[in-house]
C-alpha cells in the first residue's frame, strides 16, 4: 500500500534535489508504510520559493471574490475527499476514523469560511479630520509565507493557515511534519485539482532541521506560521527575528477543566473522556488536568476510572475502537516517563503503561491513564505530556481554583463545569486563557472564531476568524485629498479653530 510522493514545486511534482527519501508508518501498525517522501533540503526549499515568488504578481492581482470562488471549489472537492482523506490520516497518524472525519471536516469548514471572505476583506473607512478628505484602510497581501505545521491535525492545520493567506492574496510554501507528509501532499493535491494556480501553493516534505530551518531562513519569504511544541516555536522565533519577519505561533497547553461541586457529573464525565482521550491525548487543547473540588473528588476519580476502563484501544480505522495509538515509539517513551515521575508524586488510577497485548504490540499504544489526588505543582500536573494521561487536582475554594487553573505556563484552553451562573462569568473573566468553555470540554473549537492561546501557549497572534485575515494581509492605510489644495494634517487647524 505504500506510495512514493513528491515535492510540488510550481507545477512539477519532483523528488529532492539530493534524491534522499524517508518513509512515514502506520502508528498502528509498524510494518504498514504509508509512502515514501522526498528528504529534501534548502536547495528544495529555495526552488519552492522561487516558484511561489514567480505565481504571487498574478495571485495578489486575481480579485479576492475570484480567489474565493477557487476556494469555493476547493471546499467542496475537499468534501468530496473527505473519506478518503480522512482514511489516509488514521493510517498516518492513528487517529480514530470518526475524529479523522472531523479533522478533515474543519478543512472544509475553513475553506467555505475564507472563501466567502473574498467578497468581504473589510478594510475601514473613516471621516478624515481635514474637509474634503478621504480617509480608509485596506488589507493588502504580504508576499510568500511559509507553512510549517505538527502531525496532530494534519489536514486541518495546513487548512486554518493556508486558506486564509491565499484569500488575503498570499503564495505559500508548505512544511508538514516528518510523521504526516502524506496528509498534506494529498491535501495539496486536491487545492491543485480544485484550480489554485501552479506556484501558489508548493509543499516541501523533509526534517525541521533541513526544511523547517531553510523556510525559517529564507530572506524572500516574510510571514512564518507555524504551530507546533513552545519550544520549537522559540527557536524559529529568533531565527526569524534576523529577517524581521512577522511570525504566528501556536504551541502547547496544559489544559483543565474544572468541576464544582454542583456540576452535572454525568454530563461531566463524558466531556472530561473526551477531552482527555480524544486524539490519544494528542491534541493542544486536550484536558490534562481536571481540577476538581475536593467534596467531589472520589466519587468523581471513581465515576472516571470505571468509564476508562471499558475504553478499547486499537487501530483507528476498527469501528471497535475508542483510542488509537499514539504517534511513535518516541512518544510511548516519553509518555511512559511522565508515567514513572507520577507515580512519585500521586495516585496511579488506572494506565501508566505502554499497551503491548496481541495486535497491540505492532503499533505505538499507551493505556489511558489516571493520577488522583495531585498537587497543581506537580511536573505531571505542569508539563505538558501529550498522550492519554490526566491529572485530577482537589481544589476548596473558588480563589484556590483560579490559582490552579492559571498556575502553568500555558494558556490554551479552560473550561468549567457548574449550573452556578456567576460562577460561570466569573470562569471566563478569571481564567487566563484564549479560549473558555462553560458546561462543555476544552476541545471543539469553530471556524469562524479567533483561536490561539495566552503566555507560553503563542505570541498573541490568532488562527482562524477575521482574526487570521489580520495575521496574513498588512493595512495600507489611504488618504484622499480632494481640497485641490495643500492641507497639512495637524498644522491647518482652521478649520477646527473656527469652530
Ligand atoms: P514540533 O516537534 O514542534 O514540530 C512541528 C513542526 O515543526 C514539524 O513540521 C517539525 O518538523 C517542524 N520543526 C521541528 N523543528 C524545527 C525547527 N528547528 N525549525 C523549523 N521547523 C521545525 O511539534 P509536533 O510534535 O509536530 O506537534 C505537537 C505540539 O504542537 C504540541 O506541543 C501541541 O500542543 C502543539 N500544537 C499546538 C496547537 C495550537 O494551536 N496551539 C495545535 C496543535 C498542536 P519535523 O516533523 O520534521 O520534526
Amino acid at each position: 500500500m505504500s506510495t512514493t510522493y513528491r515535492n510540488l514545486i510550481g507545477d512539477e511534482w519532483v523528488a529532492a534535489a539530493s534524491g534522499k527519501t524517508f518513509t512515514s508508518v502506520n502508528p498502528a501498525n509498524h510494518d504498514e508504510i504509508v509512502g515514501e517522501f522526498p528528504a529534501s533540503g534548502p536547495q528544495d526549499v529555495d526552488a519552492a520559493v522561487r516558484a511561489a515568488k514567480a505565481a504571487y504578481p498574478a495571485w495578489s492581482m486575481m480579485p479576492a471574490p475570484k480567489r474565493g470562488e477557487i476556494l469555493f471549489r476547493v471546499a467542496r472537492l475537499l468534501a468530496e475527499h473527505k473519506e478518503e482523506l480522512s482514511t489516509l490520516m488514521t493510517r498516518e497518524m492513528g487517529k480514530v476514523i470518526a475524529e479523522a472525519r472531523g479533522d478533515v471536516q474543519e478543512a472544509i469548514d475553513v475553506a467555505y469560511y475564507m472563501a466567502g471572505e473574498g467578497r468581504r476583506l473589510f478594510g475601514q473607512t473613516v471621516p478624515s479630520e481635514m474637509p474634503n478628505k478621504f480617509a480608509m484602510a485596506i488589507r493588502r497581501p504580504i508576499g510568500v509565507v511559509g507553512i510549517i505545521t505538527p502531525w496532530n491535525f494534519p489536514v486541518a492545520i495546513p487548512a486554518w493557515k493556508l486558506f486564509p493567506a491565499l484569500i488575503c492574496g498570499n503564495t505559500a510554501v508548505l512544511k508538514p511534519a516528518s510523521d504526516t507528509p502524506a496528509c498534506m501532499v494529498r491535501f495539496i493535491e486536491l487545492l491543485t485539482e480544485g484550480g489554485i494556480p501552479a506556484g501558489v501553493v508548493n509543499v516541501v516534505t523533509g526534517s525541521g532541521a533541513e526544511v523547517g530551518n531553510a523556510i525559517v531562513d529564507h530572506p524572500e519569504i516574510r510571514v512564518i506560521s507555524f504551530t507546533g511544541h513552545t519550544e520549537t516555536g522559540i527557536e524559529i522565533s529568533r531565527r526569524a527575528a534576523e529577517t524581521l519577519k512577522r511570525v504566528s505561533l501556536e504551541l502547547g497547553g496544559k489544559n483543565p477543566i474544572v468541576i464544582w461541586e454542583d456540576a452535572d457529573l454525568d454530563l461531566a464525565l463524558d466531556s472530561v473522556v473526551w477531552s482527555a482521550f480524544g486524539t490519544s491525548g494528542q491534541r493542544c487543547t486536550a484536558a490534562s488536568r481536571i481540577v476538581v473540588h475536593r467534596s467531589i473528588h472520589d466519587t468523581f476519580v471513581e465515576m472516571l476510572r470505571k468509564r476508562v476502563a471499558t475504553l478499547v484501544l486499537g487501530d483507528g480505522l476498527d469501528p471497535a475502537t475508542d483510542v488509537g495509538p499514539v504517534i511513535n515509539e518516541r512518544a510511548v517513551e516519553k509518555i511512559a516517563s511522565y508515567t514513572v515521575i507520577g507515580r512519585n508524586e500521586a495516585d496511579l488510577v488506572i494506565g501508566g503503561d505502554p499497551a503491548r497485548d496481541g495486535d497491540l504490540a505492532r503499533g505505538s499504544f499507551f493505556s489511558p491513564t489516571i493520577f488522583a489526588d495531585v498537587r497543581a505543582n506537580a511536573r505531571i500536573a505542569q508539563e505538558e505530556i501529550f498522550g492519554p494521561v490526566t491529572s485530577v487536582i482537589p481544589v476548596d475554594s473558588w480563589e484556590e481554583t483560579v490559582e490552579v487553573v492559571n498556575g502553568v505556563k500555558y494558556g490554551l484552553s479552560t473550561s468549567l463545569f457548574t449550573r452556578d451562573v456567576n460562577l460561570a462569568f466569573r470562569s471566563i473573566r478569571d481564567f487566563d486563557s484564549g479560549l473558555g468553555y462553560v458546561n462543555h470540554g476544552t476541545i471543539g473549537a469553530e471556524a469562524h472564531l479567533p483561536f490561539g492561546g495566552t503566555k507560553a501557549t503563542g505570541n498573541g497572534h490568532r488562527e482562524v476568524g477575521q482574526a487570521a485575515l489580520d495575521f496574513f494581509s498588512e493595512w495600507k492605510s489611504v488618504y484622499i485629498d480632494y481640497s485641490g489644495k495643500l492641507q497639512r494634517a495637524q498644522i491647518d487647524t482652521s478649520f477646527v479653530d473656527q469652530e
